[in-house]
């Protein structure tokens, strides 16, 4: 592993890496890193761009090669002596970093770059890059003074504990409430195979009976079918009222105390607000644009969330509902209109899904779109026997990329799908690196009697993953660290979501999607039904997301902290997006761990956000063609190939000739 790499488009040596390999490789790696830091900082000559930025940013070359096969092993590949190391090499993984952001004479260096920026002639990237590490220190605390220094230290080990403790207390009460369902009509509405759940968790706890908790795969579902409104009543009542119960496990004042000191850290490092702080760093830019983003939208949404609101209660009402609609009536309610309107099921829609016919059509489209040839090498060494790898070229036979594919669940994988690299693209001093990406899922499997059938749901996975492949294959930067998917947190899931929008289209479904035994299309009606049933009560759950961000922002886009009660804070912040009447208890705050202790913390907008671009970005190709290949060029020339290397409203302006707007996910969800 320390040697440079001798396989095939120098890919990683799987078959020769043996597990006791990895501590000694990390630790020879890891001083190889500081060696080459502390070159940087015993440099003879004065600081410039490339004796210090540039040097920083490809040193610990040789770690990072290590760290990407191990990480990724261990979320693909693992067993127990792999998490043991990976819990061994984790203290010493951020000595290594802190000692490189603490470092005085590091930043010393930095700084005096960073201030003769005007003077410097670099190019775009260049001045990115510099602005990057410039702001990494800064956002670290290397520019305070000592005091201040400690006191920032303080306030970070503070709020790393209250967010593990947040975390703790709401899986605490997670845990601690059960519904033991003793009589078999209180089951009534239940599917089969939720039943059988319960039955089991039942059993495991020693229990007569069926069990059921606030884990969601019971949660939901109980809510969803549950024919019992009082027992819907008070499981929904466990749930919202989480940690909101003034005992040990609740986290008023944990949020109070969050904020206040996420407060100080932003006020240490000269911000207005916490939100200020986080924003400087995303596409998304000032509050202020956050806050007339998620308003903009909630005036388009509202009305039709108020129709769809009276849509399910009247339905509710003719079902025998006595009264006004609840929220454990909802989800109740709303799934038998669903399935009354549109009923179809996974099992129909899987039959024209074949893995290897999605394949082609995946590999296709990217032909279509970039010219991009996909061809499986079997000399490259994988992890696993299931694992596929591909050279991938562009029109010119240039090798762009190797990409490994991974699709099936094993005990050794975690589960869900993303994308991941083993190297990723360079070009520094005409060194030109080509990437190697990884995309690891985990569809189902063939059986003997069927080929690996996938649900629409696995579709749109595959071309999620394959969008972020993308952005990391055809990659064309200077820098490891602004290139590929190194880009801001708000920005990252455009390539992503909107490569997910051919999967409605019927005239790429038509390309790939035929029965895998009668070879027949899939027929118009079902994909028109899928689309339909993607639309269903759109904006409810627009407001639903928009109070969600709102709460966010209205915690950390002030200049005071929190004091009193939550509930009132709460219902303020979130007012105008509530249809429903308020559940005495019910606090959405104390269970809110995506912003207490997610990292989504002036950050939930994003979801609506990469929405609003994969939309706007997606309705450029409905006006010109979904394969017009003059728009995929510009798609790949401005934004896949561009990586970190701009800022991302300008990389999005020279694609798109204008800022998003919100009007192409509107219409999308059939809200204009
Ligand atoms: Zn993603």
């Amino acid at each position: 592993m320390l040697k440079p790499f001798q396989g095939i488009h120098q890919t990683a040596p799987f078959n020769s890496i043996k597990i006791e390999h990895y501590i000694p490789a990390f630790d020879a790696a890891i001083e190889e890193a500081r060696r080459e830091v502390l070159k940087i900082v015993d440099e003879s000559v004065p600081p410039d761009f490339a004796n210090t930025i540039v040097a920083l940013d490809v040193a610990g070359d040789q770690l990072n090669r290590i760290q990407n096969i191990f990480f990724n092993l261990n979320s693909a590949e693992t067993c127990d002596e792999m998490q043991n190391i990976a819990q061994e090499v984790a203290p010493k993984l951020s000595d290594f970093s802190n000692d490189i952001t603490l470092n005085e004479q590091l930043f010393f260096r930095i700084k005096t770059v960073y201030e003769r920026k005007a003077e410097l002639v670099l190019n775009t990237e260049e001045s990115t890059l510099l602005t990057k590490t410039y702001r990494r220190f800064v956002r670290n605390g290397a520019s305070l003074n000592d005091a201040d220094k400690a006191k920032y230290r303080e306030i970070t080990k503070e709020l790393s504990q209250l967010g593990l403790k947040f975390q703790q207390n709401v899986l605490a009460e997670t845990n601690a409430y059960e519904l033991l369902i003793t009589d078999e009509k209180d089951l009534s509405g239940l599917p089969e195979s939720i039943v059988e759940m319960a039955a089991q968790a039942a059993k495991l706890k020693e229990k007569e009976g069926w069990l059921f908790n606030l884990q969601y795969p019971s949660y939901v579902p109980f809510l969803k079918y549950a024919d019992n409104r009082e027992l819907r009543e008070q499981i929904f009542r466990a749930s919202s009222s989480r940690a909101n119960h003034g005992n040990e496990n609740d986290n008023n004042d944990i949020i109070r105390r969050i904020v206040e000191l996420r407060l100080e850290k932003a006020k240490l490092l000269g911000f207005r607000t916490h939100a200020e702080y986080k924003l400087e760093e995303r596409m998304a830019e000032t509050p202020e644009k956050v806050h007339v983003f998620l308003n903009e939208l909630h005036r388009a949404s509202k009305p039709f969330a108020m129709k769809e609101f009276a849509e399910v209660q009247e339905y509710a009402a003719n079902d025998g509902l006595d009264g006004t609609l609840q929220r454990w009536d909802w989800a109740y309610y709303s799934e038998k209109l669903k399935s009354e309107k549109y009923s179809f099921t996974e099992e129909e829609v899987k039959p024209y899904l074949q893995l290897e016919k999605v394949i082609e059509g995946v590999f296709s489209l990217a032909e279509k779109l970039y010219g991009l040839r996909l061809q499986k090498n079997k000399n490259i060494e994988v992890y696993n026997q299931e694992v596929k790898a591909y050279e991938v070229f562009d029109e010119q036979n240039q090798l762009v990329a190797v990409l490994y594919l991974d699709f099936f669940p094993r005990e050794s994988k975690r589960s869900g799908a993303w994308m991941t690299d083993y190297r990723s693209q360079s070009n520094v001093n005409g060194n030109q690196i080509r990437p190697h990406i990884s995309l690891v899922t985990n569809f189902s499997k063939s059986t003997e009697n069927t080929p690996s059938l996938l649900t629409f749901d696995e579709v749109t996975t595959f071309l999620h993953e394959f969008g972020h492949g993308l952005h990391g294959m055809l990659s064309q930067c200077q820098f490891p660290g602004t290139s590929g998917t190194n880009v801001y947190w708000d920005f990252v899931e455009l390539p992503s979501q909107m490569h997910e929008n051919w999967a409605y289209e019927k005239d790429w479904l038509d390309t790939f999607a035929v029965h895998y035994q009668t070879g027949e299309k899939m027929p118009a009606e079902l994909i028109e039904k899928i689309r339909k049933a993607q639309n269903f009560q759109a904006a409810y759950m627009m407001e639903r997301q928009l109070s969600f961000g709102m709460l966010d922002m209205a915690y950390h886009d002030r200049e005071l902290p929190v004091v009193g009660e939550l509930k009132p804070f709460e219902m303020n912040a979130i007012a105008t997006t509530d249809l429903f009447e308020p559940v005495e208890g019910s606090l959405q705050s104390t269970a809110f761990s995506h912003i207490f202790s997610g990292g989504y913390d002036a950050g939930y907008y994003s979801y609506k956000w990469a929405e609003v671009l994969d939309a706007d970005a997606f309705s450029v190709f409905q006006e010109k063609g979904i394969f017009d290949r003059e728009t995929a060029d510009s798609f790949r020339k401005n934004i896949l190939e561009k990586g970190g290397s701009d800022h991302p409203m300008i990389l999005y302006k020279a694609f798109r000739g204008q800022e998003p707007t919100s009007a192409a996910l509107l219409k999308r969800n059939g809200l204009s």
